[in-house]
C-alpha cells in the first residue's frame, strides 16, 4: 500500500456533462489525465494552476465525449500518450464510430499511442493502473482500477454509473455483455471500492451491488 497522497479531481464538461479525471500523486509535478472532454480549456486551467503535467491520457472508450480533449492536450503536449482499449482505438479516428458525427460535432483525436486490455498494468506518473475489458456499451471499453489505494478507486467510464448502467443501443453495445461485465468483474471488486463515473456523481461497488436498478448481483 502506498503511503503518497493521492487527489483526483474531476473537471465537468458540457454539454453531455461527462467527467474527466485528473489523478496525481501529491508530490510530483506530473498527473494522468483520464477521459478528457470537451471543454478541454478547464483541464488546462486546472493543470496551470497546479503547475501539473499530464504523463499520460487515458481513454476509458473512444465516444467524442470521452475523447474530444485529447488533440488539445496533444497539441501543447507531444510526447504525451494517449492510451485506449484495444478494440476501441479506432474510433479516435473515425467521427461515426466514435458518435461525434451522429451527434452533429464531427470530430476525431490523435491515434493511440498505447493499446491496452485485460491484464494490462499502466504505470505512469507514480500511479498503477490495473486494466480490465468491460464490453457492453462500446465493444472496446475497458476501466482502469487504482489498486493500492484504500479504498481501491475504478474509472468506470460509461459501464456504472450511481443508480444506472451505460447506453446498449449504439452499433457495438450490447446489454447481455454489459450485464456480464458488471455482474462478472466489477461486482466482484471490494465493496467499499470507489466508483468514479464518466458521468455522475462518485459511487460503491457495494452501493450499486444492493440498490442499481438495472444490473444487481
Ligand atoms: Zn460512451
Amino acid at each position: 500500500m502506498s503511503t503518497a497522497k493521492p487527489t483526483i479531481k474531476v473537471v465537468l464538461s458540457m454539454p453531455f456533462g461527462e467527467n474527466t479525471y485528473i489523478a496525481q500523486i501529491d508530490d510530483r509535478s506530473d498527473c494522468l489525465i483520464i477521459d478528457p472532454g470537451l471543454e478541454p480549456d478547464k483541464i488546462f486551467a486546472y493543470l496551470d494552476r497546479h503547475s501539473r503535467h499530464p504523463a499520460a491520457i487515458l481513454c476509458t472508450h473512444g465516444h467524442s465525449d470521452h475523447i474530444a480533449g485529447c488533440a488539445h492536450l496533444k497539441q501543447r503536449w507531444p510526447e504525451c500518450p494517449i492510451i485506449i482499449g484495444a478494440k476501441d482505438a479506432s474510433k479516435l479516428t473515425d467521427p461515426e464510430t466514435n458518435l461525434s458525427a451522429p451527434f452533429g460535432i464531427p470530430l476525431i483525436a490523435p491515434r493511440a499511442d498505447r493499446t491496452v486490455e485485460e491484464g494490462d498494468i499502466i504505470s505512469v506518473a507514480g500511479i498503477d493502473l490495473d486494466v480490465l475489458d468491460t464490453p457492453g456499451h462500446s465493444a472496446g471499453h475497458v476501466v482502469y482500477i487504482w489498486r493500492d489505494r484504500d479504498p481501491i478507486r475504478v474509472f468506470t467510464g460509461d459501464v456504472l454509473f450511481q443508480g444506472g448502467v451505460g447506453r446498449t443501443d449504439f452499433p457495438d453495445g450490447d446489454f447481455e455483455t454489459l450485464c456480464r461485465s458488471i455482474q462478472e468483474k466489477l461486482y466482484h471488486l471490494p465493496d467499499d471500492t470507489i466508483v468514479l463515473p464518466g458521468h455522475g456523481a462518485p459511487t460503491t461497488i457495494g452501493e450499486e451491488k444492493r440498490n442499481n436498478p438495472f444490473v444487481r448481483l
